[in-house]
Parts: C-alpha cells; structure tokens; sequence
C-alpha cells in the first residue's frame, strides 16, 4: 500500500507538487492522468525517493523511503538505507533503460545478484519465470538491441518483476512504442493487475485505465484535481478542468 500526505515539492521556487494526497490499497490499480508539466512523473519519482520532497510524507507498506523519522523532523537514510528501502518497488520507465552490452538474461538477474544477493542460479530461475509471464521466454540470449521497443519494454517490466516488487510505478510505459506495439505491453500490464499488483500507471491510454484501473487520479498544475472510481472519473468527470482534459484526448 501507498500513502502520500500533505506532499510538497519544488525545484526551486517552482511548486511542482502542491498538497498532494494519495492513498492505493494494496492490490489496487490506479491510473494518474493530465497535461504535460502537470507533476505526474515527478509524482512517481517521489514516491521511490528518485526526488527528494520538500513537504509531507510518503509511506510504501508503512515505511518512509529515503527518510528516517528524528523527532518531529525528516532525515535522509545513507544511500545504501534508501537502496535497501526501495527494493521491493519496481519502476519502469517510457525509456526502457536497458543494458545495452547485457544479453536479456544478464539484464534480469544484475540486481537480484548484485544488490538482493540473489544467489545466481536462483535468479536466473526467475529471470526465466518472469520471461515467461512476459511472453520472452525464447529472447534469453538476445541482446536489447536485436528486440523490438515492445519486446524490449517487456523485458524492462520482466527486469523489475525479478526484484519481487510489491508495488510498481509505471511512467507512461507505452508512450515511446509504435501504436501496433502499444497492445502487447498493455497485456502484460493486464495480466499483473489481474495478478493483485499493487499498481501505479502514469497514462495516456484512457481505454487501458477505463478497463484496468480500479481509480483514476487527475491532476493539474501539481494538484489532485480529481480521484475516485476509473469508470466515475473518466465518464462522468466532476470537475470541469478533468472534463476539458478528456474531451481533448480521448
Ligand atoms: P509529461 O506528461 O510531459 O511527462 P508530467 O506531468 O510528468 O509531464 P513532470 O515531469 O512531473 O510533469 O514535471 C512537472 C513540472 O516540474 C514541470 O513544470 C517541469 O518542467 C518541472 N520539472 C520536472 N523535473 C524538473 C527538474 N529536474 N528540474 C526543474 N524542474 C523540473
Ligand atoms: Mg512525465
């Protein structure tokens, strides 16, 4: 589960995110939608302490990340606390940043053997379970560069798969895909909200949250406009900034 309070976050006197309040259950699916600059990748980024945060509190199943309590202040954990403190989140980005000079297989168990201390055969047993559930199975031994941009962010969501996340952030996985692309990774999504993922997917694609997403967040100049059922949300929106938002991409 997640729980955002009172977020704050500047860079510099730009107030990107403004009062945010969040909360997604465990096993829920929430699509975050709005205009360019509306603060919805550094939403993501501050929830696995990508960003620091300027206000507020974030927990991921009860725990700050990137911050220990002292007294009624803050403080940022070593590195290595906040590395430790995020494990269990995935991120996938639009961008699949993957290791160009690692084969697909190589790519799945760096993390789970270089920082889980994954014992490597156990990981490498995984890296072929999550291949499967991606549809990969056969790419192993490929290289990123000989995948498509579909197959290639699969092995992206596979990759994080293998860290055992309990809750994934997704940064408009899709958006950088060939449309013919975009069905495949939307699947894979599919089936790990199926699966009881805790979820948080950064969107354009309206008719993916419609049917996947269990709520829907709108946000605007840093701001939750709107937050509540996907279906409510998306077809009967109760404020006006998220009607015009719908009108202009759906
Ligand atoms: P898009 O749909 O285009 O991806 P977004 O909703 O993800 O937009 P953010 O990337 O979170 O928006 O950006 C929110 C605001 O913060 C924007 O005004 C952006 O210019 C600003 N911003 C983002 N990253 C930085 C940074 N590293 N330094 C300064 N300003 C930033
Ligand atoms: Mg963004």
């Amino acid at each position: 589960a997640v729980e955002i309070r009172g977020l704050h976050k500047l860079y510099g006197s730009l107030h990107v995110l403004q009062d945010v309040n969040l909360v997604v259950s465990p096993g829920e699916v929430v699509c975050l939608i709005g205009p360019s600059g509306s603060g919805k990748s550094t939403l993501l980024r501050c929830i696995n302490h990508l960003e620091k945060i300027q206000g507020g509190v974030i927990r991921v199943d009860g725990a700050l990340v990137g911050y220990r309590r002292a007294g009624d202040d803050l403080i940022e954990t070593t590195p290595r606390q906040t590395r430790q403190a995020r494990r269990h989140i995935g991120m996938v980005f639009q961008q699949f940043n993957l290791f160009g000079h690692l084969t697909v297989l190589q790519n799945l168990i760096e993390a789970p053997v270089h920082v889980q201390r994954t014992p490597r055969a156990e990981a490498i047993e995984r890296a072929r379970e999550m291949l499967g559930r991606v549809g990969l199975a056969d790419k192993h031994a490929e290289y990123p560069a000989q995948l498509s941009g579909g197959q290639q962010q699969r092995v992206a969501i596979a990759r994080a798969l293998c860290m055992r996340p309990k809750l994934m952030l997704f940064d408009e996985p899709t958006s950088a895909l060939d449309p013919e692309l975009v069905g495949e990774v939307l699947d894979v999504l599919r089936d790990l909200a199926a699966n009881e993922m805790t979820m948080i997917v950064v969107t354009h694609e309206i008719g993916f949250a419609r049917q996947v997403a269990d709520s829907v967040v709108f946000m605007d100049q840093g701001r939750v406009v709107e937050h509540g059922p996907a279906a409510r949300v998306l077809d009967s929106p109760r404020q006006d900034r998220t009607r015009r938002f719908l009108e202009r991409v759906g």
